[in-house]
Formats: structure tokens, C-alpha cells, sequence
């Protein structure tokens, strides 16, 4: 019987044929086919006022390099997007400005039934944009990109793996980093027990599950501590203790 899907991401971009390989490979394919998650792309040129040669950009006022992209066709797009579903979704505009997309954020975002992610190229969109639309701004990181679709492809492969269903192991998205009280993931080993002299910690061996959830929660807090103890509690021990 076909469902709807867990969450519709609608992704607006000048460059539409970057996302055909995302949304054929992989997990997210899988998600697709299985109903879980639809993904819809829309090409901003398609709202040009331009007939001839579909531009939708044009220098700053008061000077500066590159281009902007125009309010008209940007907004036009946004609402011509919101209204292809009866869900008028949540706008997301990708941009270094914005909030950083933490996992937090996401496990929220997950929670949408409808997310429409707005990417810019060139020197941005016009401010306007953002007055008009009010759209939240999410940024990857401390980090310029080309073009928001890398933003916007890291956004939703974060965000469709909290969809139940989507991932095989139903507890993984649980035992991720940054999912358990902010921390870090335990070191994980597989076949061969030794490779090149280093081998598998003799604990995961041990078949005892008691010793092993205690190892694992202690290398998680070591782990945090040493590499973002920005993500420990002020009052939680330090690496050494
Ligand atoms: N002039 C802008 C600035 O300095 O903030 C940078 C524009 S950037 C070259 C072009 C587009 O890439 C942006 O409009 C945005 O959509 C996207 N982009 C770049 N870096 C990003 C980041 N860290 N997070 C999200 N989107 C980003």
C-alpha cells in the first residue's frame, strides 16, 4: 500500500543536476523507493523574468565583486514551491550567516513533515529575501562554499536518517556521536582481532555486554575530552581524571 512519505524535501538551486547522483545512490535512494522520504527539486531559473536567457542574478547596489541573486524570481519561486503541497513546509535558507546546523537542530528538523531548502550561488541572494520570506538560516559551518546544494545534501542525509525506518539498525542513530548527551562515539573494531600488531581491545572480546556498555561509555566521555570538551558539562571530569 503506498504511504506518504515521513518528510518532502523541496531544494531550490540554479544548478538542479547536482543533486541526480545524491538522490539515486545509497541510502537515500533506498528511502525513496521505500516511501519514506521524497525529494523534489525545483530549478530557480524556471521563475526568471528573463524568457531569453533565464538570469536571475545582477550586481550590488553601492558596489562590490560578483553578483546577487534577485529578490522577484526568488520569491516567486518560494511561493510557487509552497503552494505544489497542501503542507506549506518550513523555508531553510543555506547560507555561512546562519546557524550552525548541530545535531540538535537536526533531530528538530526531523520532526518537519515538509522542509524547502532555498541554496544560493554567487555573492548570496538580496537581502529582501530574508525580509520578505523570513526563512530560518542555517549555516554548514565556519566555511564558504560555492553554492548552498553541498549544504542543502549534508542537511538532508543528517536529517532523513532520524526518520524511522530509514536506517537498518533502528538503535544506530541512538549510539551516533552527538546524540547521547552531546557525546562523541566509542571507538569501534571489526575483523581481524589483530592487523600489524594493533589489536581489538581485549574487553569487546569478552562476550561480557556489562563490561562492554561500561568500556564503551568511558571512551565516549574520554574521547569528548580530548577532542571537543566544548561538548562536556563544565563540571565533568577532565581527560586525565
Ligand atoms: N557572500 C557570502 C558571504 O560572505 O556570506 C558567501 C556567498 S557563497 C560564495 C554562495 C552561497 O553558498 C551562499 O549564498 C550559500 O547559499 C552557500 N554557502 C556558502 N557557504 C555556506 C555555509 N557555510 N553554509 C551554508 N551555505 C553556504
Amino acid at each position: 500500500m503506498a504511504h506518504r512519505p515521513s518528510i518532502r524535501f523541496d531544494i531550490i538551486t540554479l544548478f538542479p543536476q547536482i543533486f541526480s547522483g545524491f538522490v539515486s545512490e545509497s541510502l537515500l535512494a533506498k528511502a525513496i523507493d521505500r516511501g519514506l522520504v521524497e525529494v523534489v527539486v525545483h530549478n530557480l531559473r524556471d521563475w526568471s523574468p528573463d524568457q531569453r536567457h533565464h538570469k536571475v542574478d545582477a550586481p550590488p547596489y553601492g558596489g562590490g565583486p560578483g553578483m546577487l541573486i534577485q529578490v522577484e524570481p526568488t520569491v516567486e519561486c518560494v511561493e510557487a514551491v509552497r503552494a505544489m503541497h497542501e503542507d506549506p513546509g518550513e523555508l531553510i535558507l543555506l547560507t555561512p550567516t546562519g546557524r550552525r546546523l548541530r545535531q540538535p537542530m537536526v533531530a528538530d528538523l526531523a520532526r518537519s513533515r515538509r522542509l524547502i531548502l532555498l541554496c544560493g550561488r554567487y555573492e548570496g541572494f538580496d537581502h529582501r529575501v530574508v525580509e520578505i520570506l523570513q526563512p530560518r538560516e542555517i549555516s554548514l559551518g565556519d566555511f564558504v562554499l560555492n553554492g548552498g546544494e553541498v549544504a542543502a545534501m549534508a542537511l538532508v542525509e543528517a536529517t532523513m536518517r532520524l526518520i524511522p525506518g530509514v536506517l537498518g539498525d533502528a538503535a544506530s542513530p541512538i549510539e551516533d556521536s552527538f546524540s547521547d548527551q552531546d557525546l562523541l562515539e566509542f571507538p569501534q573494531y571489526t575483523r581481524p582481532r589483530e592487523f600489524r600488531g594493533h589489536c581489538v581491545p581485549e574487553v569487546l572480546l569478552s562476550g561480557n555486554h556489562q563490561q562492554i556498555a561500561a568500556w564503551r561509555a568511558a571512551q565516549r566521555v574520554a574521547r569528548t575530552a580530548a577532542r571537543r570538551r566544548d561538548h562536556l558539562s563544565p563540571d565533568a571530569p577532565s581527560e586525565a581524571e
